[in-house]
């Protein structure tokens, strides 16, 4: 069994990846040939933003609008432990400094921690708060009605860290279009994946899209040959773009799929495990569907015995942000971030896609059961 079967996929739509795939080698545009725009123009339509500029990767989406926020070492972008490493390393590579806040139950970023972060950090007046990087981790979007407020309330930016949540919702609103900007990645194992490396950011602000399409191409200027300020080469292949398009036809239905299946788990699993906290307002993509233990032991047994039948199973995250060797720096101890540090000793997420059966279901949450003697 694997934990995203991209085989029965791939199976559903071969004609029209490979048709697409082979008309772009059949033209030879394979740097930003005309499938990139009419990707963007699908994207930002569906996400409900005025613009869309297709990526290299996710990380690159994180990176490319952070430098156009123009960070220096004393400016805090706060953001979520919780996550993947990309969602604070991109807050570095554009030259600020990462202020990591602890999540709730939802396992997304606590509003309540980050205005508390904000206030300690305006008061030690070490570093100067300029944004907020909300993760919608799992695929479930984060808070937005309340870390918008704050936002607005402290003079911040906010960086939408989508990179799972493609496909997810709040408020009947798509993640992607919340904040001044949003990222997210199309790895292969993400909701919407490609097959290499790819990724998109969305905004609906004139200046900042200028800019952001400028850094993409090496901060180039009205000239191709005029570079104006520094970039990167962080442009979508054509080849990516034409996966993605071919995926795009078939990614409400997957969401429908996925969102019965995560109901069929919950079911069968609520009484055993604590099973994903879905607020009345939100939509999630399921990236993940993950579950929590009732302790590290727990946790371990499950991993090992789910090995003996065969299922996958994996755990995101075993190591919060905050005690990543590359964080040491920042001094931060577990006890910070006590709740995001509980998260990583007792989650594990089961597989999860839109090809799942009946049967797999039912195998995958009796076998739990087993393990846990329930
Ligand atoms: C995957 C991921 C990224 C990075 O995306 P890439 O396309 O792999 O660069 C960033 N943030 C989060 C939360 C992710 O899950």
């Amino acid at each position: 069994m694997q934990f995203i079967d991209l085989n029965r996929q791939y199976d559903r739509i071969k004609s029209e990846i490979d048709g697409r795939i082979q008309s772009v080698i059949d033209r030879k545009s394979f740097i930003m040939g005309p499938e990139v725009t009419e990707l963007e123009e699908k994207l930002a339509k569906k996400v409900g933003r005025k613009y869309c500029l297709g990526c290299s990767s996710g990380t690159d989406a994180l990176v490319i609008p952070l430098m156009a926020f123009k960070l220096n070492k004393n400016d805090a972008v706060f953001v979520s432990s919780f996550t993947f490493f990309a969602s604070a390393e991109a807050i570095n590579t554009a030259g600020g400094t990462p202020v990591f806040i602890d999540s709730d139950e939802t396992y997304n970023m606590d509003p309540q921690k980050l205005e508390e972060a904000i206030i300690k950090t305006l008061s030690e007046g070490k570093l100067k708060p300029r944004g907020i990087v909300p993760v919608d981790i799992f695929g479930l979007p984060a808070d937005f009605d309340k870390i918008l407020k704050i936002a607005k309330k402290y003079n911040l930016f906010v960086l939408e860290d989508a990179a799972q949540g493609f496909g997810g919702k709040l408020n009947e609103k798509w993640d992607g279009s919340f904040g001044d900007v949003s990222a997210t990645s199309f790895f292969p194992a993400k909701p919407l994946g490609c097959y290499g490396d790819g990724g998109a950011i969305f905004t609906d602000n004139d200046q900042l899209y200028e800019l952001m399409k400028s850094i993409r191409v090496h901060g180039q200027g009205t000239d191709r040959y005029d570079n104006v300020r520094m970039g990167v080469n962080g442009r979508l292949d054509t080849i990516q773009a034409a996966v993605l398009l071919a995926k795009l036809e078939i990614f409400d239905d997957e969401m429908i799929k996925k969102a019965k299946i995560a109901a069929k788990y919950t079911e069968l699993l609520k009484d055993t495990f604590k099973t994903p906290i879905i607020p009345e307002n939100c939509f999630s993509s399921y990236a993940q569907y993950t579950l929590q233990a009732e302790s590290e032991e727990q946790r371990n047994e499950i991993v090992k015995r789910m090995k003996e039948f065969d299922i996958p199973v994996m755990i995101y995250y075993p190591v919060p942000m905050h005690m990543q060797t590359a964080y040491k720096y920042l001094g931060y101890s577990p006890v910070d971030l006590p709740v995001c540090e509980s998260f990583s000793k007792k989650v594990f997420s089961i597989p999860m896609h839109a090809y799942l059966t009946d049967d797999e279901i039912q195998n995958i949450s009796d076998k739990l059961k087993i393990i846990c003697n329930k």
